[in-house]
């Protein structure tokens, strides 16, 4: 371990110092669910938090309202927490309860955790400044806060516009099931809307005048569906009909809008898989007479892990220990447990590779392994993992068998267990700031590891130049 090691209690004191304040920003952004793009008063809660930990702030970080950064500290190397507030729609629950019972039936709900990932991040970084003001050692902090993770690719556009360029290295974490190491990759992926134009006619009197849209759009799916058997089978792609063209039937469809997410374990699988998807979108347009255009909304790269960092944070954590639950939170997960099903918590416990226990949460860190295991989704941080040698970790705040984007999640998302794995990761995340900001051979041993896994490609955005962040496509669909 690096000399920071003596100074991990220091640290740590720092984060408990300072946790009731943001376990009520975690409480607060869980109140205002907001998504893609529209998190305004979540935004403006991590605003006033930088801004009252004495942080200088950035502002509609790469043009988007709803991102800012904030620095701290002098010289030396730049450390970088990366934090998100989105939520997701239709997952409006009551916090504790447990049955699904939506508090406005419809509307959104912290069903991803994301709550608790931008208040932890932002406690670990204002840690973290804490010591580097405390010590008077030279090196700045900073704190991203990044919108629309959930299908906006913020960071993705956040890196296109240089937001990473001067960083040394980057730190997140994921609300989980387990406490540890984050040591899988995740797979790119690219959304497009296609718009099919047709021609509208009376359906039952002149429908050979008619074109339909919408005909092209079920055949675009037949046409997906068979390409399905021919291409790789870690690739993903699932679709939704944004626009079905109408309500009336008998109106021969003019217009009609699908939205695409494609997704490939890397970005040249992905830019092929694009263009198939494409040309069987051409094939419907031939078929039914209509006009067809594609528009790519947003991408994201994979995940790249960074071996010297992983280890770091391993030491760390097998320092540290798993949070501490009490017998309340014990009693509140198993709870939780009856409502799910035996498969999903296998399914947890598999995910991991680790032999199921009857233990509603974990008391224990995530063991070390050298292989690295693909994760059937994606994330933004992919796009900063490729520029910046990234480390993330895994917080413990849910119990075991809980699956994101759930009911589950957000009844658990203010929850004390949930408080517990926020301060506990947060304090994982200062450590490691803190082990890469006193070790210029760990940084260096992380910039060699992600040159060696980017195996001489460079980074290329999966986002056309001329696409801009789908703010206006999130808000008016
Ligand atoms: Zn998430």
């Amino acid at each position: 371990m690096s000399a920071g090691n003596s100074n991990l209690p220091l640290v740590w004191d720092m984060v408990d110092r300072k946790k009731e304040v943001f376990t009520e920003l975690a409480d607060r952004v869980w109140e205002t669910p907001e998504t893609c793009y529209m998190e305004i008063q979540s935004a403006a809660a991590h605003r006033e938090m930088l801004e009252a930990q004495g942080f200088a702030i950035t502002d509609n970080v790469a043009n988007i309202p709803t991102a800012l950064m904030g620095e701290a500290g002098k010289g030396g190397p730049v450390i970088a927490f990366l934090g998100e507030y989105d939520a997701l729609a239709g997952l409006s629950q009551k916090a504790g309860a447990t049955e699904h019972d939506p508090t406005t039936p419809g509307a959104n709900g912290h069903g991803c955790g994301h709550n608790l990932l931008g208040s932890a991040a932002l406690l670990a970084a204002t840690a973290l400044k804490d010591w580097l003001e405390k010590t008077g050692t030279p090196g700045r902090v900073r704190y991203y806060g990044c919108p629309a993770e959930e299908g906006g690719a913020a960071k993705a556009f956040m890196v296109r516009e240089g937001a990473f360029s001067d960083v040394d290295i980057a730190i997140s974490w994921h609300p989980s099931n387990f406490a540890g190491v984050q040591r899988e990759t995740s797979l790119a992926n690219c959304r497009i809307d296609f718009t099919f134009t047709g021609r509208a006619a009376h359906a039952a009197a002149v429908p050979e005048l008619g074109r339909s849209a919408l005909d092209a759009v079920e055949l675009m799916s037949v046409g997906v569906n068979y390409m399905r058997e021919h291409m790789p089978s870690d690739c993903r792609i699932h679709a939704a009909i944004i626009d079905a063209g109408g309500i009336s039937p008998n109106v021969v469809q003019a217009h009609a809008k699908v939205r695409y997410v494609v997704r490939s374990p890397d970005l040249q699988g992905l830019l092929t898989l694009i263009e198939r998807v494409k040309k069987v979108a051409e094939g419907a347009a031939l078929m039914t007479e209509t006009k067809v255009e594609s528009a790519i909304l947003a991408g994201v790269s994979n995940l790249i892990v960074n071996t010297p960092l992983m280890d770091a944070m391993q030491d760390i954590w097998d320092s540290m220990g798993a949070p501490v639950f009490d017998g309340e939170d014990v009693a509140f997960a198993e709870k939780i447990r009856t409502t799910l099903t035996p498969e999903d918590i296998a399914a947890s416990w598999a995910q991991e590779r680790i032999e199921e226990r009857d233990v509603p949460l974990a008391d224990f860190v995530l063991p070390a392994h050298n292989e690295v295991r693909q994760m059937g989704g994606s994330t933004d941080v992919g796009d900063v993992s490729w520029v910046v040698p990234t480390v993330q970790a895994y917080g413990a705040t849910l119990a075991i068998g809980t699956q994101l984007h759930t009911w589950q999640v957000v009844t658990q998302g203010k929850s004390p267990l949930a408080h517990k794995g926020m301060v506990s990761v947060a304090k994982a995340m200062a450590a490691t700031g803190l082990a890469v900001l006193t070790s210029e051979q760990l940084r260096e041993a992380a910039w060699a590891d992600l040159k060696r896994r980017k195996k001489g490609q460079e980074y290329t955005s999966p986002i056309p130049a001329s696409s801009e962040p789908p703010i206006a496509a999130m808000t008016s669909r």
